[in-house]
């Protein structure tokens, strides 16, 4: 699986836990990250941010 955060392959033998990401729709989804603090991806490429 690979981490929410950093956007990186969670080896299946490395902690991660599951944080909620709730979408703007009101449908949450489950993602993964790694359990230890990593690096979070740089975001270069923001589209249309979602304002409501
Ligand atoms: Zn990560």
């Amino acid at each position: 699986m690979i981490c929410a955060r950093c956007t990186k392959p969670i080896k299946s033998d490395e902690p991660s836990e599951k944080v909620e990401h709730h979408g703007g729709t009101g449908a949450g989804a489950t993602m993964d990250v790694h359990a230890r603090r990593c690096q979070p991806a740089p975001q270069q490429t923001s589209p249309t941010r979602r304002i409501r």
